[in-house]
């Protein structure tokens, strides 16, 4: 017996017969408790991915299994979806003029109501809105809500949940809380995890494994360190990193010998340095982030940017050394 949980063989689904919509010949298999990221841009397929794990789609053509066991589709089931699956999208699905506490025990039966108060509890201080309890879900703000949300979608102990892009509503401190609690989540309750996401940094910071879809095919998929820095792709660095492209003459400009016809170079690769060792670049502008700075810079025609941590020293029409520390080669 294998300790898989999904398993996905040659599935397709195009949507109206235009082949290039939904997606093509996706072969994945999800372990027991594994935190799977799937990232893609919009459009590449990660909606109907899910709907099809989920059971809400049916595939035109390969199989779903549910450990071991064909996973039946809407068209062969009364009710579509999977009991032992819970899928959270960007709309909460939640009652608006309930409570919350009401909202989450709602989801258990009244078989143990004593056990039943205890649950949502427990599940309401794990994600830290027990001071919301006894609030209506329209006076809470979109973070709280997706909050509760969640707590809906795991106070049932599902096995798998599915996320589709669970982060969209929420502003950069909440991103960060909430990213938090999933992965909080998932240890405690030993939920298998499969999140899909338009942002990288959601792939890249909490899965145990990162799938790159594009145009509705899985391009890449391993460890998101592994992905990042080896990536067979150039597309996935752009998805990723926002490296730049470079043709391989170029690259040859610059002073970087490539056999390859595209060089792409992440940002925090182009190193800015005090000494004589690299060549002079233009500060063409410098861009403030905070604690660090994006510094656009040029040479003989050709941009690149750099991420300098110690801002204000550069300034637009500064003359710079710069030093190129690593870069990838595509064909
Ligand atoms: P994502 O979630 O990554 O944004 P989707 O899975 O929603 O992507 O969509 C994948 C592709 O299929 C897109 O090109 C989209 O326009 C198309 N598509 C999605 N849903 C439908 C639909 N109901 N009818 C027709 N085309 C669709
Ligand atoms: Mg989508």
């Amino acid at each position: 017996m294998s300790d898989l949980i999904i398993s996905l063989e040659k599935v397709s689904l195009n949507y109206n017969n235009e082949i290039n919509s939904g997606i093509r010949d996706i072969d994945l298999s999800i372990r027991k408790g594994e935190f799977v990221s799937i990232v893609g841009e919009s459009g590449s397929g990660k909606s109907t991915l899910l709907k099809i794990i989920y059971g809400l789609l049916s595939p035109d053509r390969g199989e779903v299994y549910f450990k071991g066991l064909h996973l039946e589709g809407p068209s062969e089931k009364l009710i579509p979806g999977h009991e032992s699956m819970k899928m959270l999208s960007q709309d909460f699905n939640l009652n608006l003029y309930a409570r919350v506490y009401e909202n989450i025990e709602s989801m258990l039966s009244n078989d143990d109501l004593s056990g039943k108060k205890q649950r949502a509890t427990d599940m309401m201080k794990l994600l830290g809105i027990e001071h919301l309890a006894q609030k209506k879900i329209v006076e809470l703000s979109g973070g709280e809500q997706q909050r509760v949300a969640l707590a809906r979608a795991v106070i049932t102990k599902p096995e798998v949940l599915l996320l589709d892009e669970p982060f969209s509503q929420l502003d950069a401190m909440l991103k960060t809380q909430f990213r938090k609690d999933l992965k909080h989540l998932c240890k405690n309750l030993g939920i298998t995890i499969i999140l899909v996401s338009h942002d990288s940094v959601d792939g890249l910071t909490l899965a145990d494994r990162m799938i790159i879809l594009k145009g509705g095919q899985i391009i890449e998929s391993g460890r998101p360190e592994d992905i990042y820095v080896n990536p067979s792709h150039a597309y996935t660095t752009k998805l990723l990193g926002n490296a730049f492209t470079l043709s391989a003459e170029e690259a040859r400009l610059l002073g970087i010998k490539s056999r390859m016809n595209t060089v792409m170079i992440y940002p925090e690769w182009v190193q800015l340095t005090s000494g004589w060792t690299g060549k002079k670049y233009l500060v063409r502008e410098v861009f403030f982030k905070g604690f660090y700075e994006d510094v656009l810079l040029e040479r003989k025609n050709i941009q690149l940017i750099a991420i300098n941590y110690k801002p204000g020293i550069y300034h637009k029409g500064d003359q710079v050394q710069v030093r190129i520390l690593r870069y990838l080669e595509f064909e």
